[in-house]
């Protein structure tokens, strides 16, 4: 169960028992049909809130997680538990991948419930909180391309963060306008101050997976917006939202 920092403010409750119900199920049921591999997915927004940057995959239980979305984090978190317990018990080699901010075609679009560029392409002109958080945003295509090769060749049970680098981290302001400017927007675009900023930063280390895969190329941002944003125009009609 997913949402933005809006949902997740809404619904900690929620967050934390079905995704505790979905952990439990879904590898209790891995194991007992004999599934050699599980990827999970747990997202950079459960480190803890108070840690030194850049964030890497040993830090996930290195102390609390922001308070807006605390009930998903401890849930997410406990994966890693289980994966470790799996592993050390019967061997199973279940891992998961830790991927920053996802966006791209098919997303959920929806305002009120989905992350910030979704929800930015879906309206535009209003942007929630200061703009001056920052974010590292995957497109989900090539998060697609890196979770198969997790599946096929990745053999750790530790985690791994699928991110792009430190230095391509953006303010929620540079999102914005990459949005403003995809859709050739000319109006004006408000902060709605009222609005929560959520968590600052959580700027997470890729070197893990930069030292298996130093050749992996990252469509670059704004092409990957504009894809979008395309997507999202064309497929107003059907896109969840
Ligand atoms: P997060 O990365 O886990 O915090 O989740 P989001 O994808 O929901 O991003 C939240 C950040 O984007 C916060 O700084 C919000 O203030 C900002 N933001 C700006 N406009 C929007 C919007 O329309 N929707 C959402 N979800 N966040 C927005």
């Amino acid at each position: 169960m997913v949402g933005g920092l809006f949902k997740n403010m809404r619904q900690n409750l929620d967050f934390w028992r079905n995704n505790m119900y979905i952990n439990d199920n879904v590898l209790q049921a891995a194991h007992d049909f004999d599934v050699l591999k599980v990827v999970s997915c747990l997202s950079t927004c459960i480190f803890p809130d108070k840690i030194t940057y850049p964030i890497d995959e040993t830090m996930i239980h290195s102390g609390p997680p922001h308070d807006s979305n605390f009930g998903y984090s401890y849930a997410k978190r406990m994966i890693d538990v289980h994966n470790r317990a799996y592993f050390t018990q019967y061997g199973r080699r279940y891992t998961a991948v830790i991927p920053t901010n996802v966006f791209g075609p098919h997303d959920n679009f929806n305002i009120e419930d989905g992350h910030v560029l979704p929800g930015l392409i879906h309206k535009t002109y209003i942007v929630w909180g200061s703009g001056r958080p920052l974010r590292q945003f995957i497109y989900s295509l090539d998060l697609a391309r890196l979770f198969l090769w997790v599946l096929r060749e990745y053999n750790e049970v530790d985690p791994i963060i699928l991110s792009v680098g430190e230095e391509d981290e953006v303010s929620i302001k540079e999102a914005a306008d990459a949005v403003v400017k995809a859709l050739n927007f000319r109006g004006e675009v408000v902060y709605d101050t009222n609005k929560s900023d959520g968590q600052f930063k959580k700027t997470a280390s890729n070197a893990k997976l930069r030292k298996y895969r130093p050749d992996f190329t990252f469509t670059p941002f704004h092409k990957a917006i504009k894809e979008t944003c395309d997507w999202f125009v064309a497929n107003y009609d059907v896109a969840r939202k």
